[in-house]
């Protein structure tokens, strides 16, 4: 068949470029040790930030929600799926990370991706049966494939600004002629570790009357307030803000939520279709993602905040000595820039063989020439582990 044949020839010339994506099997939950492709491993390709997805409390939740509220929930959220455990997690959010506006409320989703495909789709879509363009979005270049695709499914202007470029976005927004206007941006890239221009992009939203929506998938749980997140760190306020997390990474459970005012919440379940038209998560997900939150915020979640800490100032420090460069991040995500495809991989494949587990970035997800070891660190961490990355690091011969 000659469809197949096409395919079979793309993968081809996938594998001649270096750009084949493998997937690797874990044998044992998502910790920093743990067995994958049957082997001992030390993991350094997870978003678990603070070492919670295989948490003994958070295990003891999942179970305690399954007995309470049973597997599936059953049915999409307007129709019959939405639980108590739903509404006391959106409760909980909206108290514990909403601190940015008055009246927040939180709507929970089962995945960052359909949270934001919801949000941009939902906000800056037409309102009646129009087809005319009324929106436009403005995005940063950098900015998470899920924010791209949502700004696909908004049937609104996209317009991408140089990434963290405020200059360049004002420039934009100036000249822009559309009543509705909407900023997006990660609020910490997922791919460089570094932080968007948050105060500056806050200014530009309240000079032009726009939405402001951060995806803080990196940063809710370990930046802010008792992990409150990025607004928080920054300590920004205003009823233009739009806030969306994944509770999948720090959190370490499964789900999203976004959080804004009231009537923005209102708005998205009468009209956001990645919400509407899907089955609510398991109860016991979001029963799992309550208990999630109650660590993060507890002493316990702030003594995992300082080790992880602990481990970047020292993986900094340690990534100096290498050849290549590493890039100036002050978060868990410490990307090191090999740049050619080939050897990108080479040394990945030379780490892994001795045990350690460090994705290698390639495009589309970063730019050509800027493929990477993407190094994620955990509370969990030891000081060991980092120090046997290291001397693997300077060992590797490519
Ligand atoms: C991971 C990620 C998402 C998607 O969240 P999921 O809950 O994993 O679907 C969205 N935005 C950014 C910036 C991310 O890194």
């Amino acid at each position: 068949m000659e469809a197949l044949t096409i395919l079979a020839n793309h993968l081809r010339e996938l594998d001649a470029q270096a750009l084949r994506r493998q997937r690797r099997c874990a044998e044992t939950g998502c910790a920093a040790h743990m067995q994958v492709d049957g082997r001992a491993v030390i993991n350094f390709a997870s978003n678990d930030y603070l070492g919670l997805a295989s948490h003994p409390k958070l295990i003891e939740a999942l179970a305690d929600g399954a007995t309470r509220y049973g597997v599936g929930s059953g049915g999409s959220h307007l129709l019959g799926g939405h639980s108590r455990a739903h509404a006391l997690l959106e409760d909980q959010l909206a108290a514990f990370a909403g601190g940015f506006i008055d009246k927040p409320r939180a709507l929970y989703f089962c995945t960052g991706y359909m949270a934001n495909l919801a949000t941009l789709s939902a906000l800056a879509s037409p309102a009646k049966s129009s087809s005319e363009q009324t929106a436009t979005l403005f995005s940063d270049a950098l900015n998470h494939a899920s924010l791209i695709d949502g700004a696909r499914l908004a049937r609104a202007n996209v317009q991408i600004y140089p990434h963290a470029d405020t200059v360049a976005l004002e420039t934009l927004l100036s000249a822009c002629k559309t009543p509705l206007k909407l900023i997006v941006t990660d609020a910490l890239f997922s791919m460089d570790g570094d932080l968007a221009p948050l105060h500056e992009l806050l200014a530009l939203a309240e000079k032009y009357g726009a939405w402001l929506v951060v995806d803080d998938a990196h940063g809710f749980g370990v930046l802010g307030s008792h992990g409150a997140g990025t607004l928080s760190a920054f300590g920004l306020r205003s009823p233009q803000l739009i806030y969306i997390a994944t509770l999948g990474k720090a959190a370490g459970v499964a789900g999203a939520f976004v959080i804004a005012h009231d009537t923005v919440i209102e708005w998205l379940i009468q009209r956001a279709r990645p919400y509407i038209f899907t089955t609510a998560s398991p109860p016991a997900v979001a029963h799992a993602a309550s208990a999630s939150l109650s660590l993060i915020a507890s002493s316990e979640g702030q003594t995992r905040r300082q080790q992880l800490q602990q481990r970047i100032t020292q993986t900094r420090a340690l990534l100096q000595q290498t050849p290549w460069r590493a890039l100036d991040s002050v978060t868990a995500i410490q990307p090191l820039i090999i740049g050619a495809n080939a050897p990108t991989l080479a040394c990945a494949a030379q780490l892994a063989a001795q045990g350690l587990w460090v994705p290698a970035i390639r495009p589309p997800t970063v730019a050509p020439g800027a493929s990477r070891l993407r190094i994620s660190l955990s509370a969990n961490h030891s000081s060991a582990d980092l120090e046997q990355l290291s001397a693997a690091l300077l060992a590797s011969e490519i």
